[in-house]
Protein backbone atom coordinates (compact mmCIF):
# COMPACT_ATOMS: atom_id res chain seq x y z
CA UNK A 1 0.00 0.00 0.00
CA UNK A 2 1.47 3.27 -0.78
CA UNK A 3 -1.25 5.88 -0.98
CA UNK A 4 -3.57 7.31 1.70
CA UNK A 5 -6.92 5.48 2.10
CA UNK A 6 -9.57 8.20 1.05
CA UNK A 7 -9.83 9.21 4.74
CA UNK A 8 -6.55 9.33 5.69
CA UNK A 9 -5.41 8.51 9.52
CA UNK A 10 -6.05 10.13 12.47
CA UNK A 11 -4.36 10.16 15.69
CA UNK A 12 -6.06 10.91 18.81
CA UNK A 13 -4.50 12.08 22.83
CA UNK A 14 -5.70 12.58 25.90
CA UNK A 15 -5.40 15.95 27.59
CA UNK A 16 -1.95 15.53 29.58
CA UNK A 17 -2.32 16.75 33.26
CA UNK A 18 1.24 17.77 33.91
CA UNK A 19 3.90 19.89 32.67
CA UNK A 20 6.10 17.20 31.60
CA UNK A 21 3.09 15.21 29.69
CA UNK A 22 2.38 18.50 27.84
CA UNK A 23 5.88 19.24 26.58
CA UNK A 24 6.04 15.58 25.41
CA UNK A 25 2.67 16.13 23.97
CA UNK A 26 4.81 18.72 21.92
CA UNK A 27 6.75 16.21 20.21
CA UNK A 28 4.48 13.34 19.52
CA UNK A 29 1.91 15.93 17.65
CA UNK A 30 4.46 17.08 15.59
CA UNK A 31 6.14 13.55 14.58
CA UNK A 32 2.72 12.73 13.89
CA UNK A 33 1.81 15.89 12.24
CA UNK A 34 4.34 15.38 9.69
CA UNK A 35 2.63 12.17 8.48
CA UNK A 36 -0.42 14.66 6.90
CA UNK A 37 -3.05 13.40 8.66
CA UNK A 38 -6.50 14.23 8.43
CA UNK A 39 -7.23 15.21 12.14
CA UNK A 40 -6.28 14.82 16.01
CA UNK A 41 -8.46 14.28 18.48
CA UNK A 42 -8.61 15.15 21.70
CA UNK A 43 -10.44 12.90 24.52
CA UNK A 44 -12.64 14.41 27.16
CA UNK A 45 -13.24 13.39 30.89
CA UNK A 46 -17.04 12.05 31.30
CA UNK A 47 -19.03 14.87 32.86
CA UNK A 48 -16.74 17.76 32.15
CA UNK A 49 -13.98 16.40 34.34
CA UNK A 50 -10.94 17.62 31.90
CA UNK A 51 -13.33 20.12 30.40
CA UNK A 52 -10.67 22.93 30.31
CA UNK A 53 -7.75 20.73 30.14
CA UNK A 54 -9.65 19.44 26.91
CA UNK A 55 -10.27 22.79 25.87
CA UNK A 56 -6.30 23.90 26.16
CA UNK A 57 -5.27 20.50 24.61
CA UNK A 58 -7.37 21.35 21.67
CA UNK A 59 -5.49 24.61 21.29
CA UNK A 60 -2.41 23.31 21.53
CA UNK A 61 -2.95 20.53 19.08
CA UNK A 62 -4.29 22.95 16.59
CA UNK A 63 -1.30 25.19 16.51
CA UNK A 64 0.22 22.16 14.01
CA UNK A 65 -1.85 23.45 11.10
CA UNK A 66 -3.68 19.70 11.85
CA UNK A 67 -7.85 20.22 12.40
CA UNK A 68 -8.48 18.91 16.05
CA UNK A 69 -11.79 17.47 17.21
CA UNK A 70 -12.26 17.63 20.63
CA UNK A 71 -14.11 14.97 22.18
CA UNK A 72 -17.55 15.85 23.88
CA UNK A 73 -19.51 13.67 26.40
CA UNK A 74 -22.98 14.14 27.38
CA UNK A 75 -23.69 11.85 30.32
CA UNK A 76 -23.68 14.26 33.79
CA UNK A 77 -23.99 17.28 31.85
CA UNK A 78 -26.83 19.54 31.65
CA UNK A 79 -28.00 21.04 28.37
CA UNK A 80 -26.45 24.49 29.32
CA UNK A 81 -23.16 23.49 29.74
CA UNK A 82 -22.61 21.45 26.59
CA UNK A 83 -24.41 24.28 24.51
CA UNK A 84 -21.69 27.35 26.26
CA UNK A 85 -18.81 24.64 24.84
CA UNK A 86 -20.19 24.11 21.83
CA UNK A 87 -20.14 27.75 21.30
CA UNK A 88 -16.87 28.37 23.04
CA UNK A 89 -15.05 25.97 20.34
CA UNK A 90 -16.99 27.19 17.27
CA UNK A 91 -15.42 30.79 18.11
CA UNK A 92 -12.25 29.53 18.38
CA UNK A 93 -12.09 28.56 15.34
CA UNK A 94 -13.48 24.48 15.84
CA UNK A 95 -15.29 22.54 13.24
CA UNK A 96 -15.02 18.72 13.87
CA UNK A 97 -16.50 17.00 16.88
CA UNK A 98 -15.94 13.44 18.29
CA UNK A 99 -19.91 12.92 20.13
CA UNK A 100 -20.25 10.79 22.83
CA UNK A 101 -22.24 9.70 25.49
CA UNK A 102 -19.21 8.65 28.16
CA UNK A 103 -19.26 7.13 30.99
CA UNK A 104 -19.72 8.28 34.61
CA UNK A 105 -17.46 6.79 36.87
CA UNK A 106 -19.98 4.88 39.68
CA UNK A 107 -21.04 7.60 42.29
CA UNK A 108 -20.41 10.44 40.47
CA UNK A 109 -23.74 12.45 40.13
CA UNK A 110 -26.80 11.47 37.90
CA UNK A 111 -26.91 10.97 33.99
CA UNK A 112 -27.95 14.54 32.81
CA UNK A 113 -30.45 16.34 30.31
CA UNK A 114 -29.46 13.60 27.33
CA UNK A 115 -29.20 10.18 28.27
CA UNK A 116 -27.34 8.84 25.00
CA UNK A 117 -24.95 9.77 22.08
CA UNK A 118 -27.73 10.20 19.25
CA UNK A 119 -29.67 12.39 22.08
CA UNK A 120 -25.72 15.01 21.54
CA UNK A 121 -25.67 14.92 17.89
CA UNK A 122 -29.44 15.93 17.40
CA UNK A 123 -28.66 18.51 20.12
CA UNK A 124 -25.63 19.80 18.45
CA UNK A 125 -27.33 20.02 15.12
CA UNK A 126 -30.15 21.81 16.73
CA UNK A 127 -27.62 24.36 18.42
CA UNK A 128 -24.98 24.54 15.55
CA UNK A 129 -26.95 23.67 12.54
CA UNK A 130 -24.23 22.05 9.72
CA UNK A 131 -21.29 23.77 11.48
CA UNK A 132 -19.31 20.63 13.12
CA UNK A 133 -18.22 18.03 11.25
CA UNK A 134 -19.62 14.96 13.84
CA UNK A 135 -17.63 11.74 14.64
CA UNK A 136 -19.67 8.94 16.80
CA UNK A 137 -18.16 5.83 18.06
CA UNK A 138 -19.17 2.62 16.65
CA UNK A 139 -18.51 -1.32 18.08
CA UNK A 140 -17.65 -3.62 16.09
CA UNK A 141 -17.59 -6.46 18.83
CA UNK A 142 -20.71 -4.68 20.71
CA UNK A 143 -20.98 -2.08 23.38
CA UNK A 144 -20.70 -4.03 26.47
CA UNK A 145 -24.12 -2.37 27.70
CA UNK A 146 -25.55 -3.49 24.96
CA UNK A 147 -28.88 -5.90 25.77
CA UNK A 148 -27.79 -7.51 22.04
CA UNK A 149 -25.68 -7.15 18.66
CA UNK A 150 -28.86 -6.16 17.04
CA UNK A 151 -29.91 -4.07 19.60
CA UNK A 152 -26.57 -2.18 19.39
CA UNK A 153 -27.33 -1.86 15.69
CA UNK A 154 -30.31 0.02 15.51
CA UNK A 155 -28.98 2.34 18.11
CA UNK A 156 -25.77 3.17 16.05
CA UNK A 157 -28.28 3.50 13.41
CA UNK A 158 -29.98 6.19 15.52
CA UNK A 159 -26.48 8.30 16.04
CA UNK A 160 -26.45 8.11 12.14
CA UNK A 161 -29.51 9.12 11.04
CA UNK A 162 -29.20 11.80 13.68
CA UNK A 163 -26.33 13.58 11.40
CA UNK A 164 -23.53 11.98 12.36
CA UNK A 165 -20.90 12.46 9.34
CA UNK A 166 -18.76 9.40 10.78
CA UNK A 167 -18.18 6.67 12.81
CA UNK A 168 -15.01 5.50 14.87
CA UNK A 169 -15.02 1.92 16.00
CA UNK A 170 -13.83 0.75 19.43
CA UNK A 171 -10.34 -0.32 19.03
CA UNK A 172 -10.40 -4.67 17.96
CA UNK A 173 -8.08 -7.38 16.96
CA UNK A 174 -10.16 -9.43 14.67
CA UNK A 175 -10.77 -7.72 11.37
CA UNK A 176 -14.02 -9.74 10.25
CA UNK A 177 -15.74 -8.32 13.43
CA UNK A 178 -15.45 -4.87 11.52
CA UNK A 179 -16.40 -6.34 8.10
CA UNK A 180 -19.48 -8.21 9.79
CA UNK A 181 -20.27 -4.75 11.56
CA UNK A 182 -19.54 -2.66 8.46
CA UNK A 183 -22.07 -5.23 6.45
CA UNK A 184 -24.92 -5.05 8.46
CA UNK A 185 -25.10 -0.93 8.95
CA UNK A 186 -24.29 -0.82 5.05
CA UNK A 187 -28.02 -3.10 5.21
CA UNK A 188 -29.52 -1.10 7.46
CA UNK A 189 -29.15 1.58 4.33
CA UNK A 190 -26.43 3.51 6.37
CA UNK A 191 -23.97 4.77 4.40
CA UNK A 192 -21.78 6.73 7.24
CA UNK A 193 -18.01 5.73 6.51
CA UNK A 194 -16.59 3.87 9.51
CA UNK A 195 -13.29 4.35 10.19
CA UNK A 196 -11.61 1.79 12.23
CA UNK A 197 -9.93 2.92 15.58
CA UNK A 198 -6.64 1.12 15.84
CA UNK A 199 -4.77 0.74 19.15
CA UNK A 200 -0.88 0.25 19.25
CA UNK A 201 0.36 -3.41 21.25
CA UNK A 202 3.10 -1.77 23.71
CA UNK A 203 1.94 -3.18 27.18
CA UNK A 204 0.54 -5.83 27.95
CA UNK A 205 -0.93 -4.78 31.67
CA UNK A 206 -2.43 -1.98 30.26
CA UNK A 207 -3.59 -3.15 27.19
CA UNK A 208 -5.77 -6.50 29.05
CA UNK A 209 -6.95 -3.61 31.58
CA UNK A 210 -8.57 -1.32 29.05
CA UNK A 211 -10.04 -4.04 27.02
CA UNK A 212 -11.62 -5.33 30.39
CA UNK A 213 -12.94 -2.17 30.73
CA UNK A 214 -14.18 -1.47 27.60
CA UNK A 215 -15.24 -5.08 26.59
CA UNK A 216 -12.49 -4.79 23.69
CA UNK A 217 -11.98 -8.35 22.99
CA UNK A 218 -7.90 -9.72 22.71
CA UNK A 219 -8.12 -12.86 20.93
CA UNK A 220 -6.64 -15.84 23.21
CA UNK A 221 -3.48 -16.47 21.08
CA UNK A 222 -2.51 -12.20 21.30
CA UNK A 223 -2.85 -13.16 24.93
CA UNK A 224 -1.03 -16.15 25.09
CA UNK A 225 1.83 -14.62 22.78
CA UNK A 226 1.91 -11.46 25.16
CA UNK A 227 2.00 -13.35 28.48
CA UNK A 228 4.91 -15.42 27.39
CA UNK A 229 7.13 -12.44 26.68
CA UNK A 230 6.48 -11.40 30.22
CA UNK A 231 8.94 -8.40 30.82
CA UNK A 232 10.69 -8.66 27.53
CA UNK A 233 9.59 -5.49 26.04
CA UNK A 234 11.58 -5.42 22.67
CA UNK A 235 9.44 -8.67 22.16
CA UNK A 236 6.40 -7.43 22.96
CA UNK A 237 7.04 -3.87 20.77
CA UNK A 238 8.17 -6.23 17.66
CA UNK A 239 5.17 -8.70 18.23
CA UNK A 240 3.12 -6.17 19.01
CA UNK A 241 3.89 -4.09 15.87
CA UNK A 242 3.65 -7.05 13.31
CA UNK A 243 0.06 -7.94 14.68
CA UNK A 244 -1.25 -4.29 14.23
CA UNK A 245 0.69 -3.61 10.46
CA UNK A 246 -1.30 -7.01 9.39
CA UNK A 247 -4.66 -5.98 11.05
CA UNK A 248 -4.32 -2.54 9.46
CA UNK A 249 -3.51 -4.26 6.02
CA UNK A 250 -6.36 -6.50 6.03
CA UNK A 251 -8.52 -3.84 6.91
CA UNK A 252 -7.59 -1.40 4.06
CA UNK A 253 -7.36 -3.81 1.51
CA UNK A 254 -10.91 -4.85 2.33
CA UNK A 255 -12.30 -1.58 1.93
CA UNK A 256 -11.69 0.69 5.28
CA UNK A 257 -12.18 3.99 4.68
CA UNK A 258 -8.91 5.32 6.97
CA UNK A 259 -7.23 4.26 10.21
CA UNK A 260 -7.80 6.62 13.46
CA UNK A 261 -5.14 5.44 15.88
CA UNK A 262 -5.30 5.14 19.75
CA UNK A 263 -1.62 7.16 20.17
CA UNK A 264 -2.07 7.19 24.14
CA UNK A 265 0.03 10.11 23.54
CA UNK A 266 2.89 7.86 21.98
CA UNK A 267 4.18 8.40 18.69
CA UNK A 268 6.80 5.52 18.30
CA UNK A 269 3.97 2.54 18.42
CA UNK A 270 1.91 4.16 15.40
CA UNK A 271 4.45 5.32 13.47
CA UNK A 272 6.00 1.96 13.44
CA UNK A 273 2.86 0.42 12.28
CA UNK A 274 2.88 3.47 9.62
CA UNK A 275 6.04 2.79 8.26
CA UNK A 276 5.13 -0.56 7.88
CA UNK A 277 2.02 0.12 5.88
CA UNK A 278 4.06 2.22 3.57
P1 LIG B 1 -24.13 5.47 23.05
O1 LIG B 1 -24.08 5.45 21.56
O2 LIG B 1 -25.14 6.37 23.68
O3 LIG B 1 -24.35 3.97 23.52
C1 LIG B 1 -24.20 3.60 24.88
C2 LIG B 1 -25.04 2.35 25.18
O4 LIG B 1 -26.42 2.70 25.18
C3 LIG B 1 -24.90 1.23 24.15
O5 LIG B 1 -25.03 0.02 24.85
C4 LIG B 1 -26.09 1.43 23.22
O6 LIG B 1 -26.51 0.24 22.61
C5 LIG B 1 -27.15 2.01 24.17
N1 LIG B 1 -27.99 3.02 23.50
C6 LIG B 1 -27.57 4.01 22.68
N2 LIG B 1 -28.61 4.78 22.30
C7 LIG B 1 -29.70 4.29 22.93
C8 LIG B 1 -31.07 4.69 22.94
N3 LIG B 1 -31.49 5.76 22.25
N4 LIG B 1 -31.92 3.94 23.70
C9 LIG B 1 -31.48 2.86 24.41
N5 LIG B 1 -30.19 2.46 24.42
C10 LIG B 1 -29.31 3.17 23.70
N6 LIG B 1 -15.30 8.08 26.65
C11 LIG B 1 -15.02 9.21 27.32
O7 LIG B 1 -15.42 9.35 28.48
N7 LIG B 1 -14.30 10.21 26.75
C12 LIG B 1 -13.86 10.14 25.47
O8 LIG B 1 -13.22 11.07 24.98
C13 LIG B 1 -14.15 8.96 24.73
N8 LIG B 1 -13.78 8.84 23.43
C14 LIG B 1 -14.15 7.72 22.72
C15 LIG B 1 -13.81 7.65 21.36
C16 LIG B 1 -14.17 6.53 20.62
C17 LIG B 1 -13.82 6.50 19.14
C18 LIG B 1 -14.86 5.45 21.23
C19 LIG B 1 -15.21 4.23 20.43
C20 LIG B 1 -15.19 5.52 22.57
C21 LIG B 1 -14.85 6.65 23.32
N9 LIG B 1 -15.20 6.78 24.68
C22 LIG B 1 -14.89 7.93 25.37
C23 LIG B 1 -15.91 5.70 25.36
C24 LIG B 1 -17.43 5.90 25.33
O9 LIG B 1 -17.79 7.07 26.02
C25 LIG B 1 -18.08 4.69 25.99
O10 LIG B 1 -17.90 3.55 25.21
C26 LIG B 1 -19.53 4.86 26.42
O11 LIG B 1 -19.89 3.74 27.23
C27 LIG B 1 -20.52 4.88 25.27
O12 LIG B 1 -20.46 6.01 24.54
P2 LIG B 1 -21.26 6.10 23.15
O13 LIG B 1 -21.13 7.45 22.66
O14 LIG B 1 -20.87 4.99 22.26
O15 LIG B 1 -22.75 5.84 23.70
Amino acid sequence: MSTQPPLGFSFEFFPPNTDAGREKLGGVRDALAARKPRFFSVTYGAGGSTQARTFDTVRTVRRSGVTTAPHLSCVGSDKSALRDLLHAYREDGVDSLVALRGDLPSGMGGAGELRYANELVEFIRDETGDHFEIAVAAYPEAHPQAPSFERDLENFARKARAGANIAITQYFFTAEAYFHFVERVRAMGIDTPIVPGIMPITNYTKLARFSDACGADIPRWIRKQLEAYGDDSDSIQAFGTEVVSNLCRRLLDGGAPGLHFYTLNQSAPTLRVLDNLN
